[in-house]
C-alpha cells in the first residue's frame, strides 16, 4: 500500500481544521491520536442500523451486534500477533486493563515480603494500582533506576530481579521520554527468576508492530484511543490459563455462568471479566481503527523514525534548546526544555501558532524527581504527521526562545 502522508492526512477529517486561525499542527499523540473517518462512520453506523445488546439477545440486531462484538475480539488478537483471542478482555483502557491485574492477580499472588519490580519511567497507571497492591498485601515495590539518556538501566535490573520479585510491570514505551524499552530481553530476565511480567503497551501500540507471544509476557495491555480508536475502550490481554484462574475483577450480568442465592459460579476468559453491558460500539469501532491501521503499520513506523530524525536535528539546532531523553530506541517523541522559559508558556505560545504539545511531568512525576526536572514539553508525532509540520514547530519554537532569551 502506497504510503502517501498527504493522501492519508485527509482521511483523518479534524487534521484539517483550524486553531487560532492556523493550521492545525497536532503533536499530542501521546496523549491522545486523532481518528480516521472509517473509525468515525463506525460509531455512526454502530447507533443508526446496529445498535442492540450482545450476548443475550435472539433477535437479529443483538445476534450482528454480538458477532460484530466478538469479531472485533479476532481483530485485536491478529493485532497483538495472537491465534487465540480468548485472552482479549476488553476493558476501559490500559488504565483500567492494569488495575485489573493488580486487584485480582495481586490479591490472589502477592504476599508480605514479594517484591513488585517498576521502572522509574513508568506511567501513573502502571505505578499507582501497584502500591495499593503492595499496602494491602505487605509486599514493597522496588524501582529501577533510568540512565541519564532516559534508558532503563539494565545492569540495575539484573541487580534487582530476586526470588522474591514476584511481578515486573513496564512500560514497552515511555510516554514522556519516548524510550522503546528492550521488552523482549527484560521479559526474559524476568522469567529467569520466575515473576510474572505485565506490559504497558499504551504507547508502543500506535508505533509498531506488537507480537505478543514473541514478548512472552503475562499480561500486554493497550487503549483504543491512542491507536486510532474511540475513548472508552481497549485491552488488556492475559495468558488465558493464567485469567482462568484469578478472581473476577466486578460481578454482575455477562460474566457468570450460574447464579444462585445458595452461591454462584464464574464464566471463563474473557468473560469472566467483562461484567455488564460492555462498550459495544467502541470495541467495534476499534477494531476498524486496527484494520485501517495494520496494513499501513510499517511504512507508519519507518515514516515516524524519519520524522524523528528531522525533529531531533532541528531541536538541537535551537539554542538553549535541551533534548531530554535521547534514548537510541525512540519513538517520535521529543520531550525537551528551553532555557529561561517554563514548559508551560512554551505550550501557550506554540498553541498560539495552531501547534497542540503537551506540558508538565505527563503522568510520570517519579520520573521527573528522578531526572530532577519539574516537567517538560512534549511533541509527540503520529504517523500522519508531516516534514512541514516539523518545520512549523522548529521555526515557533526559534521564535519562542528568542522572546525567552
Ligand atoms: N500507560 C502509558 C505509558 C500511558 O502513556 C498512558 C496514557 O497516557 C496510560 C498508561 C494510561 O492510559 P489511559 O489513560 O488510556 O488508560
Amino acid at each position: 500500500m502506497a504510503f502517501d502522508v498527504a493522501t492519508l492526512r485527509q482521511d483523518f477529517p479534524i487534521l484539517g481544521r483550524l486553531v487560532h486561525g492556523r493550521p492545525l499542527t497536532y503533536l499530542d499523540n501521546a496523549a491522545t491520536s486523532q481518528k480516521p473517518q472509517v473509525v468515525i462512520q463506525a460509531l455512526v453506523d454502530y447507533y443508526s442500523k446496529g445498535n442492540a445488546n450482545v450476548h443475550r439477545g435472539v433477535h437479529l440486531l443483538s445476534e450482528e451486534a454480538t458477532q460484530a462484538f466478538e469479531r472485533s475480539r479476532e481483530v485485536v488478537a491478529r493485532f497483538l500477533g495472537l491465534k487465540d483471542s480468548r485472552g482479549c478482555v476488553f476493558v476501559r483502557g490500559a488504565t483500567e486493563g492494569i488495575n485489573l491485574v493488580a486487584e485480582t492477580w495481586g490479591r490472589t499472588h502477592l504476599r508480605a515480603g514479594d517484591e513488585i519490580l517498576l521502572t522509574a519511567l513508568e506511567h501513573h497507571a502502571n505505578i499507582v494500582p501497584w502500591q495499593v497492591a503492595a499496602e494491602r498485601s505487605g509486599a514493597k515495590v522496588v524501582v529501577v533506576p533510568v540512565t541519564p539518556r532516559g534508558e532503563v538501566d539494565l545492569d540495575a535490573f539484573r541487580r534487582l530481579l530476586s526470588p522474591r520479585t514476584k511481578l515486573v510491570a513496564f512500560a514497552h514505551v515511555s510516554n514522556a521520554l519516548g524510550t522503546v524499552n528492550p521488552a523482549v530481553e527484560m521479559t526474559r530476565l524476568a522469567k529467569t527468576v520466575g515473576a510474572t511480567v505485565l506490559i504497558d503497551g499504551c504507547q508502543a501500540a500506535a508505533h509498531f508492530k506488537v507480537d505478543v507471544p514473541a514478548l512472552g509476557c503475562d499480561f500486554y495491555a493497550f487503549s483504543g484511543h491512542k491507536t486510532f480508536g474511540p475513548t472508552g475502550i481497549g485491552v488488556l490481554w492475559g495468558r488465558p490459563e493464567l485469567l482462568d484462574t484469578l478472581p473476577p475483577y466486578q460481578f454482575g450480568g455477562d460474566m457468570i455462568r450460574k447464579v444462585d442465592f445458595e452461591g454462584t459460579t464464574f464464566r471463563e476468559a474473557p468473560e469472566r471479566f467483562e461484567a455488564g453491558t460492555p462498550d459495544i460500539s467502541g470495541a467495534i469501532a476499534l477494531a476498524v481503527a486496527l484494520e485501517y491501521f495494520m496494513p499501513r503499520q510499517a511504512d507508519a513506523h519507518a515514516h515516524e523514525q524519519k520524522l524523528l530524525a528531522a525533529a531531533t536535528e532541528r531541536l538541537r539546532a535551537i539554542k538553549g534548546l535541551r533534548l531530554i531523553g535521547e534514548a537510541p530506541e525512540k519513538v517520535a517523541v521529543l520531550s525537551f526544555l528551553i532555557e529561561g522559559g517554563h514548559p508551560h508558556d512554551i505550550g501557550t505560545l506554540l498553541d498560539a501558532d495552531g501547534i497542540a504539545i503537551r506540558t508538565g511531568h505527563h503522568c510520570c512525576m517519579p520520573l521527573m524527581k528522578h531526572l530532577g526536572i519539574p516537567g517538560t514539553a512534549r511533541a509527540s508525532f503520529a504517523f500522519y504527521n508531516s516534514f512541514e509540520e516539523v518545520d512549523r514547530l522548529a521555526v515557533s519554537l526559534e521564535k519562542i526562545r528568542k522572546m525567552m532569551a
